[in-house]
């Protein structure tokens, strides 16, 4: 096994277990450091980077939101009852998307155009709007 760096190679402070990332030769600071000017510069490629290795591990995705989700809210459930009423409420791109295409399976959300998007959100809240004076 690879010997590891007793101190960070950056500001050279001893590393523990609690301040080293991961295997990397930084402190925590340092690397949040240079990950942030890293980013600046190549924020296309790590994006790239990034979608190639969602869509390689899909289930790793799903079991990562599964669990955030869990701990933010207490159970899957609940974190989606929780956006559905707030896309509902706020009646967002999305909400509107998914009210177009929902009883059509050949339509797909992304192909709707801004406007009709921006005519269906209308509809929606002056049919709630007439809903309230009924
Ligand atoms: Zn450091």
């Amino acid at each position: 096994m690879k010997n590891k760096a007793i101190n960070c190679r950056v500001c050279s402070i001893k590393l523990t277990a609690s301040n080293r990332n991961c295997n990397t030769s930084r402190c925590k600071s340092c690397y949040n450091d240079y990950m942030r000017e890293y980013l600046k510069t190549n924020k296309d490629k790590h994006n790239e980077v990034m979608k190639k290795w969602r869509a390689k591990n899909k289930e790793l995705v799903h079991q990562m939101n599964v669990n955030l989700a869990t701990k933010k809210f207490g159970s899957l459930i609940k974190s989606i009852t929780h956006y559905c009423k707030k896309t509902r409420h706020e009646v967002t791109d999305g909400y509107v998307r998914h009210r177009l295409t929902k009883h059509d399976p050949l339509l797909i959300a992304k192909d709707i155009p801004n406007d009709l998007i921006e005519l269906k959100r209308k509809q929606i809240l002056l049919t709630r709007e007439i809903k309230n004076y009924a």
